[in-house]
């Protein structure tokens, strides 16, 4: 490659690195965030799919130090703009939240910055732009660039469905139809397609960070029973060094492995039944590198930042090649070698699928949440676990019928995860219409469960089996070379 040919490449990486150092103070970009961000300033829509904790405001942050006009953010949770604005002011960035925590007068002097053309970054929730006043006056400024963090909130296949998430294409259309960029950690390409579509984007260069990463090596072993599996884990940790961490699909399951692996090795047990405390013990010891490996359900793993995990065994495969990615994502971190393995067994499908069946709630259980929770007081907040337990139906179940009831403004939901009832009436809220979209869900979950069992029975390359399923084209003769099948050489 010439000279001229490298040239300019060279010069724009400089000046981000430059603002990047000069606005934020760090040293390097972090996987994917250069992309995003160059393409971004080139006025193209664009999706990050990027893990917690990977660093995406930066995408935007770093945009909004450069754009000649105002960059709004859309962010579902007023904690997280809070958060963000203290850390931006603190680097002498004008940043604003408008919110419905504010004063009266600290509302008055965001939306006079925001007039005078002082904020460069202004942070909303999406319901913020039901009012007329502040709609006017964003109206007037120049918006060079349209953030929506948390994207996936738009999904209704997603967690977190928010119904405001839906006016945001049109939302950016009255504001000029500035480049969009979409922001979330949630890789599911039925969640992506949908982000595209009500975001309304125009063929958006997306990023999925970490979905080839060389130095994980994928591998599934075949068992034929559990005794197979066991000894299969015990070769693992004997052969491995470092930490790592061996998901079971039951608390059940982690358990007996806990017993069963504790004389042996240090090892420790997180699941949602042990106490905070014991909980929190086991996390201490894991991220001091103290134990060999962390038995543990799904529970274990949101916001666990330890770059050097290397090894993830998961004793039945997960539900969903999005739960996989994330799961063994948590490994090698730092680049360093590590193994993902997966302990298949045939049967280890009905595990999931009975978990399927558990999974939302029937019209049944939600009457009886709903006639249970009348009975709590009023206008005070109460625990789930409470409500679950009055009513016996599951928490999980239970704790989707009160977000159906939240949505027919019934209930709402305090911070730390209390509920409060609103109206006296629950068992009048209508929720078959919401009861029934739980049908599909079902299936979709149930083709999920497919792909993630044929990614454990292919003989072809398992990175393609992922690629594929995310949609992300690998092309046609794709072999990623550190997975169990390649390097088998089948
Ligand atoms: P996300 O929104 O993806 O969960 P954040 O944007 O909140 O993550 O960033 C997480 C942390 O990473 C922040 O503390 C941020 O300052 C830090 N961070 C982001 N980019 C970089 C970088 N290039 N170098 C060092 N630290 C970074
Ligand atoms: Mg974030």
């Amino acid at each position: 490659m010439s000279d001229t040919e490298t040239a300019p490449r060279r010069t724009r990486p400089d000046r981000l690195r430059e603002a990047l150092r000069q606005h934020f103070g760090h040293d390097a970009f972090r996987e994917g965030q250069r992309e995003v961000i160059e393409q971004v300033l080139e006025g193209r829509d664009a999706v990050a799919v990027m893990p917690t904790g990977a660093g995406k405001s930066l995408t935007y942050q770093l945009p909004a130090m450069l754009l000649p006009g105002l960059t709004v953010v859309v962010s579902p949770l007023i904690a997280l703009m809070k958060d963000q604005t203290d850390k931006l002011e603190s680097a002498g960035v004008d940043a604003h939240a408008i919110n419905s925590s504010l004063t009266g007068a600290q509302r008055r002097e965001a939306e006079r910055a925001l007039r005078e053309g002082e904020s460069r970054l202004l942070y909303v929730t999406p319901e913020r732009f039901r009012d007329r006043d502040f709609f006017d006056a964003l109206l007037d400024r120049e918006v060079s660039l349209f953030v929506v963090d948390e994207a996936h909130c738009v999904s209704q296949w997603g967690h977190d469905f928010r119904p405001d998430y839906m006016t945001l294409g049109p939302i950016a259309e009255r504001l000029g139809r500035p480049p969009v960029l979409a922001l979330t950690a949630t890789a599911a390409p039925d969640v992506r397609r949908d982000i595209v579509s009500q975001l309304h984007l125009d063929q958006p260069f997306v990023h999925v960070a970490d979905l080839i990463r060389t130095n994980l090596f994928l591998e599934v072993r075949r068992t034929v029973n559990e005794e197979r599996k066991d000894e299969e884990l015990r070769t693992i940790l004997r052969e491995r060094d470092g930490t790592g961490i061996v998901y079971c699909a039951t608390v059940k399951e982690a358990e007996r492995l806990y017993e069963l692996l504790e004389p042996e090795w240090p090892v420790g047990l997180y699941h949602g039944r042990r106490t905070a405390r014991q909980r929190e013990e086991a996390q201490e010891a894991f991220m001091d590198g103290q134990l060999r490996a962390m038995i543990a359900t799904n529970a274990f793993g949101l916001g666990i930042d330890k770059p050097d995990i290397r090894f993830i065994v998961h004793y039945q495969f997960p539900g969903s090649p999005e739960a996989y990615y994330q799961e063994a994502g948590r490994a090698g971190r730092d680049g360093e070698p590590a193994l993902c393995s997966i302990l298949y067994r045939v049967e280890d499908r009905n595990v999931q699928s009975y978990f399927l069946g558990g999974k939302y709630p029937s019209l049944e259980e939600a009457a009886k949440v709903a006639k249970t929770f009348e009975s709590f007081d009023a206008g005070t907040g109460h625990p789930l676990a409470g409500i679950a337990e009055a009513a016996d139906v599951p928490r999980r179940k239970t704790r989707i019928v009160l977000t159906l009831l939240k949505r027919a403004g019934a209930v709402r939901e305090q911070r730390g995860g209390r509920w409060e009832r609103l109206t006296s009436d629950l068992a009048d809220a209508d929720l078959a219409g919401a009861l029934a979209d739980y049908e599909e869900r079902r299936a979709h979950d149930r083709e999920k469960l497919e792909v993630m069992e044929a990614y454990c029975r292919t003989a072809q390359c398992r990175t393609r089996v992922l690629l594929r399923y995310f949609e992300v084209d690998p092309g046609e003769r794709y072999r990623c070379g550190h997975c169990d099948n390649d390097r088998n050489g089948s």
